[in-house]
């Protein structure tokens, strides 16, 4: 079995300092707050290269906290793509605004910038670009376009964390950035985690705020506030994968580039295109094949333990079938689901084992009709 993700090899990297810290942890039962956690946020901050971060219980309480410390909510339009994870649109909503849906590139699956400049408007007050895959997407595109309506960008970095474009680290682009660090994330806690990012002291100050029930000091509530912080236990874990998160990211790139290799003579496979100027952190290896369940059996049937990100665009879920997006509103989107195959990768992946997904995708393009 080849899993889609190994969590146990990169533990193995770790156990002995995250045993370490976690005992001295254990010692001083501060599990809430305490020095590891104003470390980690200081140590993220400094890889990103942005001022402030202000770790949280998870990715979407960061995008929502973003969103509310921006002072958005009833009545507001974010803008994001209609490929995404449901978080993204989920932490628009819980914040009260209206997500407002773009179609996406059909090279690259990332929001469609050209219909962005389609979509925003008087109402928007948000951007989120989603750095989909672990690629950047074009802020420097994306930017201006929402500066055109006075509306803030609020990167979505959960997948992405390392990825540069033109040699700046997603997260520092935006007014603020939100990120993950759910366990499968290329950096990933024991457990839920997230992070708000942000160049704004201003902001910084608010998410800190509203993370801890509104509440600047024990006993006082100038503001109605959340209960999402991230644990102590977790903050160990992160630092000490933080120092390795390089070492990872370019071992990722390696698995990348092989699988190019492998795979370059399969016509039915559409391999991932990387946007110039972009140096990507590959959370997922997405390619894309005709009759995808069939291809996606036979993969599983053979050991292999690919996924799809995602098969159902977010106008076609229940959960924002409110919006009143049928089939046919956002077409690249919708295709691209039905198409879109995660390959496993994973820093410690070998050689062998992409050698026996090439084969065994090989197989199965092979054996579905087109
Ligand atoms: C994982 C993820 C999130 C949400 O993170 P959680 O920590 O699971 O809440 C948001 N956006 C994207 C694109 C993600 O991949």
């Amino acid at each position: 079995m080849i899993p889609l993700v190994d969590l146990a090899a990169q533990h193995d990297q770790v156990a002995d300092e995250v045993a370490q810290g976690w005992t001295e942890v254990l010692k001083t039962t501060a599990f809430i707050g305490g020095k590891q956690v104003a470390a980690f946020e200081g140590e993220f901050a400094a890889y990103l290269g942005v001022p402030h971060c202000v770790a949280v219980g998870n990715g979407t309480d960061a995008i929502e906290l973003g969103l509310r410390a921006l002072g958005i909510g009833p009545g507001d339009e974010c803008v994001l793509p209609a490929n995404t994870f449901v978080a993204t649109a989920e932490a628009v909503a819980r914040a009260g605004a209206k997500p407002v849906l773009v179609d996406c590139d059909d090279d690259t699956a990332l929001l469609d910038v050209d219909k962005l400049a389609e979509v925003v408007g008087p109402r928007t007050k948000a951007v989120l670009p989603v750095h989909l895959y672990g690629q950047a997407a074009p802020v420097e595109r994306i930017t201006p376009i929402a500066e055109s309506v006075g509306a803030a960008v609020l990167e979505d970095a959960a997948q992405a964390q390392g990825a540069r474009r033109h040699g700046r680290c997603v997260g520092s682009f935006g007014d603020v950035a939100a990120t993950s660090f759910y366990p499968g994330k290329n950096l990933g806690a024991y457990g839920d985690g997230g992070a708000v990012v942000t160049t704004r002291a201003d902001l910084a100050l608010k998410v800190r705020l509203l993370r801890e029930h509104g509440s600047p000091a024990k006993y006082e509530h100038p503001v109605l506030g959340f209960n999402s912080r991230l644990d102590t236990l977790q903050a160990v874990v992160l630092s000490a994968k933080l120092r390795r998160l390089e070492t990872w990211n370019a071992a990722r790139r390696e698995a990348a580039a092989r699988y190019e290799e492998l795979l370059a003579d399969l016509p039915q496979v559409r391999r991932p295109v990387v946007l110039e100027g972009n140096l990507p952190v590959w959370h997922l290896y997405v390619v894309r094949v005709p009759r995808r369940a069939e291809v996606l059996a036979s993969l599983h049937e053979a050991g292999i333990g690919a996924g799809v990100h995602y098969p159902v665009p977010v106008h076609l879920t229940g959960a924002f079938a409110s919006l009143g997006h049928g089939p046919g509103s956002f077409p690249v989107a919708e295709r691209a689901a039905g198409e879109l195959l995660s390959l496993p990768l994973f820093p410690e992946i070998t050689v062998g084992q992409q050698e026996r997904v090439a084969d065994a995708l090989r197989k199965a393009v092979e054996r579905t009709p087109r």
